[in-house]
């Protein structure tokens, strides 16, 4: 999002934003006063749309998903802007550098060229008067060819140096994503904003009911052996892309670790949870991979699914152990099915 408004307008902006904040206990963060900056200013209607869903749910709008909301609304372009520079740069680079190479080899061989043509030069059996501008004209040349020597050899060595750069803070950027809370091969949240977040919104009082869902895929160990463990992390690519699509906010979908994700479903109560487990696990069967070597089609992904709905004396620990038995007996039944905690009871 870009910022054009006046300083007026946006201390008036600012001024509408913090009571707002207040009267919904949002933490005064910049983060938080970014996005109901936005929300006041009324330029993003999708985020308003979202942040009054959000506060109708839960009265108030917790720290996961307000960071989910500024990642999506208000810094997705400018990451993915500066994605495209970063990687212009690298382009810009290396381009920059085989240039500085061949002109290094050109003057290297051009300042040979010189050299050869003076000594032969001195050689010759010229008179003095003939000789000497020639040979003066000549070793000038000769210096100014090493000076261009001298600067593009330090050109290169700023080249170097810039992509070394580059290269840390790639790497860098891996790592704090890493460190984070985003799952690098899924790009979804992690376990531990898994767990912190699922504590949080147990201790929300004001949360009328909350679900889990545990998702497995099937049998895919066999699959790793059968298609190759790289084919295997396509899929679970695959499965955090539909795990996004179809778990809009207040949503939270992670990966729960390996091959198991997880659905928090705040709000949410046991058939609308079983709704979107059953969509879920029709998309995720729906899946086909061409194979490029042998060019047939992978078309044998399931997933189960163990669904279990919050009770009063519920801790973190017994709610994802109800949903993880709960998923046991899908697996159980046979697989590729939605069970729930309290089926068949
Ligand atoms: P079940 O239907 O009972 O769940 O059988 P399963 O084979 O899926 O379960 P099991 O726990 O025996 O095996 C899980 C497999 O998931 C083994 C492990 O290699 C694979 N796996 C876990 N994480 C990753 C990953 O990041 N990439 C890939 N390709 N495989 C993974
Ligand atoms: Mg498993
Ligand atoms: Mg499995």
């Amino acid at each position: 999002m870009k910022y054009k408004e006046t300083p007026s307008q946006a201390a008036d902006y600012l001024r509408q934003a913090v009571p707002l904040m207040v009267r919904n206990r949002i933490p005064p963060n910049p983060l938080n006063y970014a996005l109901w900056y936005a929300y006041v200013s009324n330029q993003l209607p999708e985020l308003n749309v979202a942040l009054d869903s959000t506060l109708k749910t839960y009265g108030t709008c917790p720290n996961l998903l307000s960071e989910q909301l500024f990642r999506k609304h208000l810094v997705s372009d400018d990451a993915k802007d500066t994605e495209e520079i970063h990687n212009g740069l690298v382009n810009l680079v290396n381009t920059l550098h085989e240039q500085a190479s061949v002109a290094w080899e050109q003057t290297d061989s051009y300042s040979a060229v010189l050299r050869e043509s003076l000594e032969a030069l001195t050689d010759f059996n010229l008179t003095d008067t003939d000789a000497l501008p020639l040979e003066s004209i000549i070793r000038t040349l000769s210096l100014k060819t090493e000076a261009i020597n001298d600067a593009t050899r330090l050109f290169q060595q700023q080249i170097d140096a810039a992509q070394s750069e580059i290269a840390a803070l790639k790497q860098e950027l891996h790592q704090t994503r890493q460190d984070a809370s985003v799952d690098v091969l899924t790009d979804l949240f992690n376990r531990r904003v898994f767990d912190t977040e699922l504590e949080q919104l147990m201790q929300l009082g004001s949360l009328q009911e909350l679900s889990l869902i545990l998702l497995d895929v099937d049998h895919f160990k066999r699959f790793n052996d059968t298609y190759g463990h790289l084919m295997g992390d396509k899929v679970l690519q695959y499965v955090g892309r539909i795990l996004k699509d179809e778990c809009a906010e207040p949503l939270i979908p992670v990966r729960f670790g390996g091959e198991e994700f997880a659905v928090i479903a705040p709000g949410l109560g046991k058939d609308a949870t079983k709704a979107i487990a059953e969509r879920l696990r029709k998309r995720i069967e729906a899946i086909r991979i061409r194979q490029k070597s042998s060019g047939s089609v992978i078309s044998s992904i399931t997933a189960s699914f163990g669904i279990t709905c919050l009770r009063s004396n519920d801790d973190h620990s017994t709610l994802i152990e109800r949903a993880d038995q709960a998923l046991y007996q899908a697996k159980l039944q046979g697989r590729n099915r939605v069970c729930s905690d309290s089926d068949g009871q």
